[in-house]
């Protein structure tokens, strides 16, 4: 017979078993973490609540910890009372709170459950907080004392354990290959047509997100046809060629490093020119941003994204493009860590305006648009689903509004999530990656 005790969740088990020794390290963790830098950010917080209206946990749910400056004052309070005289000496004087069990609890529900890193609420804080920077760090704080929600934290493991994040194993890897180049010949009428694997001194070593293979892999069909009308000297690699980097949302920079430090090692063993990123937010911002602080190395790897790639085609005359062959009318959903986190902005609109024939704006755009849901890890952490999919109510609502048939999102965790929404609010739109847009208005 099973007791209560083997029915309880795994997270809230783990929190229960948390002891002083674990309460230490992840102090410990946390004074490592605040730097100066970071403790000027805590410290500045004026209480304006402006940040607020730029959440939209908050903006879906109006629940006081659903506001940025709430989950920022969860680390602030922790700090000082562990790290400040005041703190130490006199806690109910100045807002400082023990970190306990409890206060655990709620750090998880707030900084895991409550936010996609989506980096909205720093842009729009009135003192220049890096809001969602100080966000992740409580999750390197949870991290440190295994915290993170177990699914979010199978990901990552899966992603050590096995290489790439879905444990695609590596002869199913190479198969789908085969049977997508097979694809690609007949969709050219081309026998020649390729998706080179391990092909050393390429100009571009193209890396993917796993889902592309498992469930979408006419997205990459679609890529290897640009790269073959824009005669490119590329590669894809059989092992390590996975794009995503699910440290960034756990929090735990160890992984992180390992994980993009794989992509780096692939490069050498290859010797390939150029690190092409694949349509993926958060790999485009951990490989190309992050990675050299999780390395704590300089990274002086070309590391590109393959908007950018496909812009300089157009840029070029290297590919040539019919936008009368995609007339229904498009939008356009910018991914937060390749945009207002990565700074590829203007890329896909240039791209859009010669693959398209109508294209239109959603409201807010570009580094000011709203985060569709899906990041931050919230595609892996199950129990907050139904959160995600209400937060994700103000992007269908921007979707709506535009009166758009087709969505294009450069990012696959963001189609996931806009997929979800298009049946949740029943948007009845399509959704793309940009190279299937782009494929379809080739001219070969
Ligand atoms: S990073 Fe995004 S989701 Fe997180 S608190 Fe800020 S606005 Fe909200
Ligand atoms: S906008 Fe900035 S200063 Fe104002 S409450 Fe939010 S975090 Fe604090």
């Amino acid at each position: 017979m099973t007791d209560m005790t083997d029915r309880k969740d795994p997270l809230d088990a783990r929190i229960d078993a948390i002891g002083p020794e674990e309460i230490r390290k992840a102090l410990q963790i946390l004074s490592e973490k605040i730097d100066s830098r970071a403790a000027a950010y805590l410290n500045t917080c004026v209480h304006c609540g402006l940040c607020a209206d730029s959440c939209h946990y908050y903006l879906s749910n109006g629940e006081i910890e659903s506001v940025p400056a709430y989950k920022l004052n969860l680390l602030l309070s922790a700090f000082k009372r562990y790290f400040t005289f005041l703190g130490r000496h006199a806690p109910s004087l100045g807002g400082a709170k023990d970190l306990d069990r409890e206060k655990l609890r709620e750090w998880i529900d707030s900084l895991y459950g409550r936010c996609s890193l989506c980096g909205r609420c720093t842009i729009n804080c009135s003192v220049g907080i890096d809001i969602s920077r100080l966000i992740r760090i409580g999750r390197s704080v949870l991290a440190s004392i295994d915290l993170v929600p177990p699914d979010l934290q199978a990901t990552v493991n899966t992603a050590l354990e096995k290489g790439n994040n879905m444990g695609i194993p590596r002869t199913e890897w190479l198969e789908t290959v085969q049977w997508l180049e097979e694809e690609l010949q007949q969709e050219v009428r081309n026998a020649a047509a390729r998706l080179p694997i391990d092909q050393k001194n390429a100009r571009y070593l193209y890396t993917v997100n796993p889902r592309e293979p498992k469930f979408f892999p006419l997205s990459l069909v679609a890529t290897a046809k640009i790269f073959f009308a824009a005669r490119e000297n590329w590669t894809l690699a059989s092992d390590f060629y996975d794009v995503t980097n699910y440290g960034l949302f756990s929090g735990d920079d160890a992984a992180s490093g390992l994980i993009s430090s794989r992509l780096l090692e692939t490069m050498k063993r290859l010797q390939a020119e150029t690190l092409v990123l694949g349509e993926c937010g958060h790999g485009f911002n951990s490989n190309r941003w992050e990675a050299p602080e999780w390395l704590a190395s300089k990274q002086d790897i070309p590391t590109i994204s393959i908007l950018q790639v496909i812009a300089d085609y157009i840029h070029q005359g290297k590919i040539k493009l019919d936008p009368t062959r995609n007339r229904k009318t498009v939008t356009l959903h910018d991914p937060c860590n390749l945009v207002r986190m990565g700074g590829v902005i203007e890329e896909q609109r240039f791209i859009l305006k010669h693959a398209v024939a109508n294209f239109v704006e959603m409201y807010p755009n570009r580094e000011k648009n709203f985060c569709c849901g899906g990041g931050g890890g919230q595609l892996s952490m199950s129990r907050y689903a139904s959160r995600r999919l209400k937060a994700g109510g103000i992007k269908a609502e921007q979707i709506k509004k535009t009166g758009a048939r087709i969505v294009v999102a450069p990012c696959h965790n963001c189609i996931d999530q806009l997929s979800e929404l298009n049946k949740e609010y029943k948007l009845g739109v399509e959704i793309k990656t940009l190279s299937e847009i782009v494929a379809a208005a080739l001219v070969i």
